[in-house]
């Protein structure tokens, strides 16, 4: 009989930092350029050179650990870990072993269906990227001049931030909506551009299976070379489904690594445990240990900006916004402010939203102007949403004058004075222009009373246009209906 299976997974994410130059050097920070051209002795390596901590790294790890909630520590230290890789210029990594910047914290994460989640964090710590490799030839790289490999070391002492989460994901879906989680925050709190086919973050799943119910974790593989959100899901459910075949014909899933094969939609083992590394860390003697000022901790914690999650719950939860139209504005930062600052002028969220992800976002589309950008000031469409929500203008005056104001007409409210567009809802003046329509269409009213009711519409259409639109649709639609049935 086959048992009830629970998938654990945890994420470990390596997150390139957004710095102007590299974790221990001045060599610059920047993604691509000619092989070799951004190194120095420091990141190349050389005897004698010593390495100086970039301070806005340390402040950017702080910072991510306070938007999670995490304790920072009163003290943290840099230790080597070591290791043969061609990769390394020094043969070892300059990292964080038993004293990370940042201790535990929670990362929330919510699904398709607005189900908000959250997910535990070991620890956030500081370490320094490694050079880069390509491996070419036709060779097996063992007999030489069959295959060689080629070294860039721009990359190499770029700062690194390793976020590791507690094993608390259960589904391929939720990993992703954590990771997606963690993109959106490190993106508000501008500390990387977070591009996974730049590299610049990459991650990794430890995944095991345990009968249902239970609460010790199962044997895990540690799968690698997952290149999108997407694969990360493909991977951990087919390793999910792997490891649940292998238990359930008897079998023992084996502690390894295991790589994912886009192509063929599989994992296959790299290295298993007997290869595991032994890093041999110890406290790196050239860099004294970092003393984190209380005063730092506290401004930095001021003033950090308003997280993805703290929007999503303030959208889908007091605003009534749909997920996708919450998840829309978080995931343009500008936007979002821009949004925020008319809501507060306006108090109507879905109105402004309407007009934010509609009109303005498609406006913004075809110009390539920003929202924020453009010459409708957050005052400006407040008071549009303001002239909507008291039905002096209909919604088809709204979008006139919302395409005047990008244009560069204003003040909403001074082109409705000036031109007399605020709608009419007033029966007297709305009935007259009824009058005049039904005077004009006398065969249309014909057919309308031998049993023709669909121009109705066309009718109601005349009315406004003799009122220039102005008119309230309701009222016209009302009106017309009651003169023809008298
Ligand atoms: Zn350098």
């Amino acid at each position: 009989m086959n048992r009830a299976w629970e998938p654990v997974i945890g994420i470990e994410c390596h997150v390139e930092l957004k710095t102007a130059t590299k974790m221990f050097c001045g060599c610059r920070n920047e993604f691509g350029g000619e092989p070799n051209t951004k190194t120095c002795p420091v990141c190349l390596g050389m005897p004698g050179a010593l390495p100086v901590p970039n301070a806005k790294a340390i402040e950017q790890i702080v910072r991510t650990g306070l938007a999670f909630g995490a304790e920072i520590p009163a003290f943290s230290k840099f230790d080597r870990k070591n290791y043969f890789y061609p990769d390394m210029p020094k043969d070892y990594q300059i990292s964080q072993y038993d004293m990370p910047l940042t201790v535990g914290g929670i990362v929330k994460y919510w699904l398709e269906d607005g189900t908000m989640k959250q997910c535990r964090l070991t620890r956030i710590h500081l370490e320094e990227d490694t050079g880069k490799s390509t491996h070419a030839g036709s060779g097996d790289g063992r007999i030489a001049g069959s295959s060689y490999s080629l070294l860039d070391f721009n990359r190499a002492g770029v700062p690194l931030m390793e976020c590791v989460s507690e094993p608390e994901l259960h589904s391929a879906r939720d990993a992703v909506a954590y990771l997606e989680s963690l993109r959106r925050t490190l993106l508000a709190l501008e500390v990387s551009d977070v591009k996974m086919e730049e590299g610049s973050l990459r991650c990794d799943a430890n995944v095991s299976v345990r009968v249902a119910g239970t609460t010790e974790l199962g044997t895990k593989s540690e799968i690698k070379n997952m290149n999108s959100f997407r694969s990360v899901e493909r991977a951990i459910a087919s390793e999910i489904a792997r490891q649940i075949e292998v238990l359930d014909s008897g079998g023992r899933v084996v502690q390894e690594t295991r790589g994912w094969d886009e192509l063929h939609g599989v994992t296959h083992p790299m290295r298993s445990k007997e290869e595991a590394h032994d890093y041999r860390y110890f406290p790196d003697p050239d860099l004294v240990p970092l003393a984190i000022a209380r005063n730092d901790v506290e401004r930095w914690k001021e003033k950090l900006p308003t997280l993805p999650c703290e929007r999503f719950e303030r959208y889908t939860g007091e605003y009534g916004l749909s997920v996708n139209a919450a998840a829309q504005l978080i995931d343009n930062i500008p936007l979002a402010r821009y949004f925020d600052e008319v809501v507060a002028r306006s108090e109507n969220p879905q109105q402004s939203s309407n007009f934010v992800l509609g009109e303005l976002s498609r406006l913004a589309n075809e110009t390539g102007v920003a929202v924020g950008d453009s010459n409708v000031t957050v005052e400006h469409l407040a008071e549009l949403v303001a002239l909507v929500q008291s039905k002096r203008i209909n919604s088809k005056i709204a979008k006139e004058l919302l395409a005047r104001m990008w244009e560069g007409g204003g003040s909403p409210n001074a082109i409705v004075e000036r031109e007399g567009l605020a709608q009419t809802s007033d029966p007297s003046a709305v009935e007259r222009f009824v009058d005049e329509v039904l005077a004009a269409n006398a065969a249309v009213v014909a057919d309308y009373k031998a049993g023709k009711t669909n121009v109705l519409g066309f009718l109601v259409g005349q009315v406004m246009k003799a009122s220039r639109g102005k008119a309230d649709p309701a009222l016209a639609n009302e009106l017309v209906k009651k003169k023809l049935s008298s």
